[in-house]
């Protein structure tokens, strides 16, 4: 048996409206049909005041930092156990990043750490969904509240995930998404700025368009487009766009599909937690489960090394995830040197299983027996 970590799913639409978008439409350049149809289907579903599709989650983040404006010496607070994305889009603008630790019991970042790094330059906090579980929003929109902060929340990993029913990226500022291959609804490389606060949704789409009003002269509002502000060029193009539809209509049965999965994991598992072997994700009660992705917690760095290897030379292919970005090599001598051991010991211990859509239930059970023979 073979199981890879992660497989792409194709609705079998993809290249069917690729064909509509670039025969019929004529249009393959970005703003068209698709990208319309995009932005509706998520400001329709999800309460997004403004949706603009970009080329990447990490242009959603680099479109928030220019939103934000962002200067040379602004700083950033947001946790250490992300992707490296999360912290570039800012530190292009300048800002300095004060990474927090993780919680105790679950990745996401420790809200209780924040307040203490607060200071007259800070500027934003950008919590991260991880696994597309909600960070706990209350207490950081309280947080950003009381010291005049912006929040951008990095919902990379979190369509269609909700904390106290609101959709994950309607709560903060600015909200992205990401459709990269490997998270649960795809387009190859893409993604998606969420805005919401009203005073960045005109600004926003002119940043998107390489700093013209392009957008509005389109739509007749102004009778001729230019130059007005900075940008780049963040819209993707059309073919993006129709692919991502394809994977959109089909959003609620991939949905429930892993959600199933990963209910059959923790099933399986659950034995393994309850001899104290391993530990098992936690959903608070504030936060839904999109099944973005099935982790465990071993007890060191040795065993997983070990376990990682077992499940190899069982045909399974399990991965660990980031190393702590106030360790990387870019970041070690700028970080203040606060140890963040929840952070280091999620970066050691975490081991993310195959997570996809063509997963079968069998492979699940196969997976687990792999598992279980592993540690008992
Ligand atoms: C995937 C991911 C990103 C980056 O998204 P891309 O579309 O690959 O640029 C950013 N942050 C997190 C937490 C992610 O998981």
């Amino acid at each position: 048996m073979k199981i890879p970590f992660n497989k792409p799913f194709l609705t079998g639409k993809e290249a069917h409206y690729i064909y509509e978008a670039v025969y019929k439409e004529n249009k393959i350049s970005g703003n068209g049909k698709f990208t319309k149809l995009v932005h509706s289907f998520f400001e329709q579903n999800y309460s997004f005041r403004k949706t603009l599709l970009t080329t990447s989650g990490t242009d959603a983040l680099e479109m928030s930092a220019l939103l934000l404006d962002i200067k040379p010496g602004d700083q950033v607070i947001m946790p250490s156990f992300t992707f490296v994305s999360t912290a570039n889009a800012f530190i292009l603008r300048g800002a300095y990043i004060h990474f927090a630790d993780s919680r105790a019991d679950q990745p996401n970042i420790d809200e209780t750490s924040i307040e203490e790094l607060i200071n007259e330059k800070t500027k934003a906090i950008v919590p991260v969904h991880y696994a597309g579980i909600a960070v706990d929003m209350d207490k950081i929109m309280d947080i950003a509240k009381r010291h005049n902060l912006y929040v951008v929340e990095d919902a990379a990993q979190a369509i269609d995930s909700f904390y106290k029913g609101r959709p994950l990226g309607s709560i903060g500022d600015l909200g992205a998404f990401s459709f990269h291959e490997t998270k649960n609804i795809i387009s190859g490389e893409g993604g998606l700025l969420a805005v919401n606060n009203p005073d960045f949704v005109h600004r926003a789409e002119i940043i998107w368009e390489k700093g013209t009003n392009r957008a509005a002269f389109f739509r007749g509002e102004v009778d001729k487009y230019g130059w007005v502000d900075i940008g780049s060029s963040y819209l993707p193009s059309e073919i993006i766009a129709a692919f991502l539809f394809a994977q959109l209509e089909h959003l609620q049965e991939i949905q429930s599909k892993r959600k199933a999965l990963w209910q059959r994991y923790y099933d399986n598992l659950k034995v393994l937690e309850n001899k104290g072997i391993i530990h098992l994700p936690i959903i608070p009660e504030y936060a839904t489960n999109n099944a973005h992705m099935f982790y465990i917690l071993t007890e060191s760095l040795d065993i997983r090394t070990k376990l990682i290897e077992h499940l190899k030379s069982k045909g399974i292919h399990a991965v660990f995830h980031y190393l702590p970005l106030h360790l990387s090599p870019y970041y070690r001598d700028k970080h203040d040197g606060r140890p963040l051991p929840n952070a280091v010991r999620y970066s050691e211990t975490l081991l993310r299983l195959p997570m996809y859509y063509e997963l079968t239930f069998d492979e699940v059970d196969y997976i687990c027996e792999q598992i279980k023979n592993f540690f008992l």
